[in-house]
């Protein structure tokens, strides 16, 4: 490859010899040009001087002879016909071609002065021609006065200075190839100086290294020191890029929603990490589709409808993965990345999760609807009792013992739906305030509650029986935990036989307080066990009516246990009885919350 200085080298060499080349050869045309000119118009004025010799004042011209010496001039007298009628050189009587169509001379005839140069091969020298128009008498022209000189060839008559200006050419030519030189050098050092700095700014992208070298002509010490601004502007912009880069990298990776950007072929360029998660994308680098990432065809579709109306599109989507049923709230909009763009040059998805606000609303739908479906059956009782009571007789008191007896049972139902339902609020409502937990005596606490089942109890003849430890003690909410024991405890005597024995147990481990409540009742069913805490889960749904039951308690005890962070146990085997626990943590988080 050349390099600048020998390019430039060639060049400009080229054109320094083209130019004296071409200089010189002007100077010389003009030279010839002006010595012949000169040449003719000195003959013209001899012409001019000679030309009243041939007329005689008063006469028509006519032919004669008139000696010019030895001059180196001849002249030709021709008639307006072209013959000759005098030549100082030749014998005018004899055999001379006809000169009409010489040019020199039709010009004259025309009433002009004429010239021309011709060249005499036998002479090898050039014969230069004036001519001058020859008047009659009357005014009119009566034919041509030439005269002629030979003068020596142009180029022998430079001769003796051909060589000087030869050697001057050449000089010249040296003395320009001389500067074309040292110009080509200073320019490619010039250059290659630039080229380092160049070369600096790239091997250190970041431009803080980068100096002026010492460039002695002033644009270039310009040129570079606009190159090493524009290194430092070149830095500085690539680290705000970097840093705006890693801050989004830093955002969309801490993001909760899944974030997917794509181009106008719907192939993915982004994707977050939830995204990935949400996805089962795991490490796949290279590149993928929406749908071939997603499966999902509305997606693909939503993306599609952006691109063509250029607007921000809002849908809910389910998913359905291996971790069941995902919820999602997608906003899909336009990728545009200058405003002054008309289209779009891809797409950008972000998901929302919302899998637990509909669960959440499935759950609040559902409850509202078991809630009606638990008070109609009562209420419906109650008013078709009451309406039967309005017609009853009013002496057939057996009539109205039972109706009002239904009509008691029943709004006692509906009272302990109630009372369930606002326990599950207090729980459940972080408005309400709740008061602290306290170290008390778990004995104490179960004795409350066996006293509140008593009554229930007596009725059946159950006895209940207490085993543990005496004054054992642990952070609890008090009146939280009776709740829950009476529950159990309720549960036990409502589904014992009369006479059955119903017990609770108070043990600690290392680890954990258990509160057992047992009993040898009719037990769960083992399909019934694990939906057992679920709120209005019933096994057996007119047995637990009959016995005042909500379907209710089980999961207000479950409850109960979460808040102290612990958990709820059931071992049961239908026609056996039953064993629920209530398994807390030693140590409970007092501040944590687990509404
Ligand atoms: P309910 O008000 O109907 O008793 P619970 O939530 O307390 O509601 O209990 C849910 C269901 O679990 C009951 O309907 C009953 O079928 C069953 N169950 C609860 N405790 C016992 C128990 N000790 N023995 C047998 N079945 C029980």
């Amino acid at each position: 490859m050349k390099t600048l200085f020998t390019a430039n080298l060639r060049v400009l060499l080229i054109s320094a010899v083209s130019i004296v080349l071409v200089f010189t050869g002007v100077v010389l045309l003009c030279m010839n040009s002006l010595y012949y000119e000169t040449n003719i118009r000195n003959l013209r004025d001899t012409a001019r001087i000679l030309l009243p010799l041939f007329m005689k004042p008063g006469q028509d011209p006519g032919p004669g002879m008139v000696s010019l010496g030895d001059t180196p001039y001849r002249y030709t007298l021709i008639r307006q016909d072209g013959m000759v009628m005098a030549d100082s050189h030749l014998d005018a009587s004899g055999d001379i071609e006809n000169h009409q169509e010489r040019p020199e001379v039709k010009a004259a005839l025309a009433g002009r002065e004429g010239s021309a140069r011709r060249y005499s091969r036998s002479l090898d020298v050039p014969f230069l021609y004036v001519t001058l128009p020859v008047y009659d008498s009357a005014g009119n022209i009566w034919g041509v006065f030439r005269l002629s000189q030979h003068v020596p060839n142009f180029w022998q008559r430079i001769a003796s200075i051909t060589r000087p200006f030869l050697f001057l050419a050449a000089l010249v030519t040296l003395v320009a190839g001389g500067m074309v030189y040292l110009f080509s050098r200073s320019l490619s050092r010039s250059v290659n100086r630039l080229l380092g700095v160049a070369q600096a700014v790239t091997d250190n992208p970041h431009g803080l290294a980068v100096r002026s070298s010492a460039q002695d002509i002033k644009e270039w010490s310009l040129l570079e020191r606009a190159l090493c601004g524009m290194a430092a502007e070149l830095s500085s912009r690539i680290s705000q890029a970097q840093a705006e880069g890693r801050r989004l990298e830093t955002i969309l990776n801490g993001m909760n929603e899944a974030v997917l950007a794509m181009d106008t072929k719907l192939m993915l360029h982004l994707v977050n990490p939830k995204a990935r998660g949400v996805f089962a994308l795991g490490e796949i680098t290279g590149p993928i589709s929406l749908l071939a990432a997603t499966h999902s065809t509305e997606l693909e579709a939503t993306a599609q409808q952006v691109l063509i109306r250029k607007t921000a599109e809002e849908l809910h989507i389910t998913l359905h993965g291996a971790a069941g049923a995902q919820h999602f709230r997608v906003f899909a909009a336009p990728l545009i990345a200058d405003q002054d763009q008309i289209r779009p040059e891809g797409v950008v998805m972000v998901m929302s999760d919302i899998t637990r606000l509909v669960k959440l609303e499935q759950v609040r739908t559902d409850f509202v609807a078991n809630v009606s479906h638990e008070l109609r059956t009562p209420i419906q009782l109650v008013k078709g009792f009451s309406e039967n009571l309005l017609d009853t007789p009013l002496d057939d008191p057996v009539e109205i013992r039972h109706g009002l007896g239904i009509m008691a049972k029943n709004a006692q139902g509906m009272e302990n739906l109630i009372n369930d339902l606002l326990t599950l609020v207090r729980l459940e409502d972080e408005r309400i305030p709740r008061p602290g937990m306290e170290e008390l005596d778990i004995g104490s606490l179960l004795e409350e509650a066996f006293e509140a089942v008593s009554l229930q109890a007596k009725k059946k003849e159950i006895r209940l029986s207490a085993y543990g430890p005496l004054g054992l003690t642990a952070q609890v909410y008090g009146s939280f935990i009776i709740q829950a024991m009476i529950n159990l405890l309720d549960n036990a005597v409502k589904y014992s036989p009369p006479g059955a024995p119903v017990w609770a147990r108070v043990f600690t481990t290392d680890a954990a307080l258990f509160i057992q409540v047992g009993d040898r009742g009719m037990g769960i069913p083992g399909e019934h066990l694990e939906r057992v805490f679920e709120r209005f889960y019933r096994v057996n749904r007119a047995r637990s009516r009959e016995a005042g039951g909500t379907g209710l308690g089980l999961s207000i005890v479950r409850h109960i246990a979460l808040m102290h962070q612990g958990r709820v146990e059931v071992e049961s085997h239908a026609g056996e009885g039953s064993v629920f626990s209530i398994i807390l943590p030693r140590e409970p988080l007092e501040n944590q919350d687990t509404r």
